[in-house]
């Protein structure tokens, strides 16, 4: 068996899963390279913990790729400025690379200038450094409307934003100054979670309810007055005093430059093995679009692009050898969904049934302990 090369593009959830199911399967003949234009890796969760103040600084969630090489997986730091897929060729701001095979794990891109105002009205709480200062915003926050806006779907973690309300009311009945701020979760969605279905649904409305946080679903923004506060819906209009934003979510530019994408501007790929149309040329993770049997779309979350990861590593493994591997992507996930006061439900399910089948199990001390062991254990396995 003569040494191949396989390039995993991108050094998030998905990527860094990739390269270590590969460096654990090939001996050192094989080569496994992993481009990243980051020097660290932090998990989205983190910002979370950054709103509230249990995690102080962004760089508390940062973990070094430099660790990487000490695994014999070459982690080149550079920008991916263009990928021909039909050639497996990369090239990058500094190298040119030829794979045998080719692991695309972009993920996505955050757009906040797709919408008139965002940008200059909202914190973007999924940029790690924006969750950062609305940590200083809420400590300085006594009164007023506190409203989350989730822009454009699909977005990362489609139970982010709720977490994200559930962890800001928590946060103020902590400080004893929730009666006299109003807390209002706008989304285009027709219920939270719709993937998961209308139970999972139903049950995180019965939770913002219970809490008083007030959920305005079908709601499509069409611009934010950063001056006047207001947010522009097609169906009305909102104030408010802090607003967070989840910004429209894209293919990142180098994905889009290459002939990848398929109608709904995600990389198509077969649903069990990941593979795009073209040979030797796999895609995971945000960056990709599964259809359901429900006929929406699996979320983008990490835990996806980690299987995947793990269901590419054993194809590329088969197919070095001359065999083909039966394991298949079977669309199982899970996620921790935090509810404040240090508690955290429980939804898991597999997407892939008809229909999705998913349940949110109730919130417990236990499962948000769980959530920092998922963190803790993929840092310690892959860093
Ligand atoms: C607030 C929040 C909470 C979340 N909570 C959870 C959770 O509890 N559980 C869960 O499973 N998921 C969670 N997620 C979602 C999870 O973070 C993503 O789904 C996951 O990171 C996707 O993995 P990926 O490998 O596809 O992409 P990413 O992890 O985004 O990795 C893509 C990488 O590609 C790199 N890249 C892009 N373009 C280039 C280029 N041109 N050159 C070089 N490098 C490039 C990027 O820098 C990035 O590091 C959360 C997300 C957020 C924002």
């Amino acid at each position: 068996m003569t040494g191949k090369t396989i390039v995993i593009l991108g050094g998030g959830f998905g990527g860094l899963s990739a390269a270590n199911e590969l460096r654990k399967k090939f001996s050192s003949e094989h080569k496994i390279i992993l481009i990243e234009r980051k020097k660290s890796f932090s998990m989205g969760l983190s910002n979370l913990w950054l709103i509230t103040g249990e995690r102080q600084h962004p760089s508390q969630g940062e973990h070094a790729l430099a660790s990487l090489k000490k695994k014999g997986i070459e982690y080149l730091n550079e920008e991916i400025v263009s990928i021909s897929p039909s050639e497996r060729r990369v090239e990058t701001s500094s190298s040119s690379l030829h794979a045998d095979y080719l692991v695309i794990a972009l993920g996505a891109e955050l757009a906040p200038q797709d919408i008139k105002g965002l940008q200059e009205a909202a914190y973007n709480f999924y940029d790690s450094n924006e969750a950062y200062k609305v940590q200083n915003a809420l400590q300085q926050f006594s009164k007023g409307t506190i409203a989350i806006l989730i822009t454009r779907t699909p977005f990362k973690c489609p139970a982010a934003p709720y977490e994200a309300a559930f962890l800001i009311d928590s946060f103020l009945r902590n400080k004893k100054v929730r009666q006299r701020v109003n807390i209002k979760l706008y989304t285009p969605e027709p219920q939270p979670m719709p993937v998961a279905g209308i139970d999972v649904g139903n049950a995180v409305v019965k939770m913002l309810q219970e809490r008083n946080i007030d959920y305005f679903p079908e709601h499509n923004v069409l611009k934010i007055d950063a001056s006047s506060k207001r947010v522009l819906f097609e169906v009305d209009e909102a104030e408010f005093d802090m607003l967070l934003g989840v910004p429209p979510h894209v293919a990142p530019p180098v994905v889009r430059k290459a002939d990848l994408l398929g109608p709904t501007g995600w990389i198509p790929v077969d649903p069990k093995t990941l593979q795009t149309r073209f040979l030797n040329v796999y895609a995971i993770g945000d960056v990709t679009t599964i259809k359901l049997a429900n006929g929406m779309f699996l979320p983008k979350a990490g835990v996806f692009a980690e299987n995947q990861a793990k269901v590419v590593a054993e194809k590329i493994f088969a197919d070095v050898g001359g065999e083909s591997s039966p394991t298949m992507f079977t669309g199982e996930g899970y996620c921790y969904l935090e509810v404040g006061n240090g508690m955290a439900a429980y939804g898991v399910g597999n997407f892939f049934s008809t229909p999705p089948a998913v349940r949110l199990e109730n919130p417990s001390m236990q499962y948000r302990k769980e959530k920092e062991d998922f963190e803790r254990s993929r840092i310690t396995e892959w860093l």
